[in-house]
């Protein structure tokens, strides 16, 4: 039998220098980031609902990126009027991770789940009953009720963002995320875009 030739040793001294390329590592960064935003949108395709009870999605005006502090800032997410008391759902299932007080967001839950996105609901008068960091929630599970808490004074409504893990929790329009159909992927790449500013 004939004995088969060694393998031609790979050429260590051709293969090209390995350099440390910036630029590819950001393009690799923004890709992995935008499929991971595009997962978020695949899971959430008509599924989130709106939050505040009574309020259908034609009827919550589009109010994302409006300047806000005299064009200082822009907002950060969608406003949702509604009387005082109204219930606010979950959009989706999740889990809360914090409920705290905020100077300017008063009375505030944060869920994390659906498609990696972090959910932030602020202004709420009161919280629901019970309502506990760990709590698992589902599509509908009440979590309070529409306030004025923080600088929302005087104008009772539901302050909501969504914010994709994908994009470092960047704030996205929840509105696309509503009916992203909707949406071009030009206009889903801009929104996913919109930089972090003031959370609310
Ligand atoms: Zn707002």
């Amino acid at each position: 039998m004939k004995e088969m030739p060694p393998p031609a040793p790979q050429s260590a001294t051709t293969a090209p220098k390995r350099r440390f390329r910036p630029r590819r590592v950001a393009l690799a960064v923004f890709v992995f980031g935008q499929l991971l935003l595009w997962c978020a949108y695949a899971f959430g395709s008509g599924v989130l609902h709106p939050p505040v009870d009574g309020v259908p999605l034609a009827r919550i005006p589009p109010s994302f990126g409006a300047p806000r502090d005299g064009g200082r800032s822009r907002h950060q997410g969608i406003d949702i009027l509604a009387p005082r008391g109204t219930p606010v759902r979950s959009a989706a299932w999740g889990i809360v991770v914090s409920i705290e007080k905020q100077p300017r967001g008063g009375k505030v839950v944060f869920v994390l789940g659906h498609g990696a996105l972090l959910f932030f609901y602020a202004h709420l008068n009161d919280y629901a009953p019970g309502l506990h960091v760990g709590q698992i929630v589902s599509k509908g599970t009440l979590l309070g009720y529409v306030g004025d808490s923080g600088n929302a004074k005087g104008v009772t409504h539901l302050h909501f963002e969504t914010r994709p893990a994908a994009i470092l929790f960047a704030p996205i329009d929840p509105l696309r995320l509503m009916e992203p159909r909707r949406a071009r992927p030009a206009e889903r790449i801009l929104t996913a875009l919109a930089t972090v500013g003031e959370p609310w």
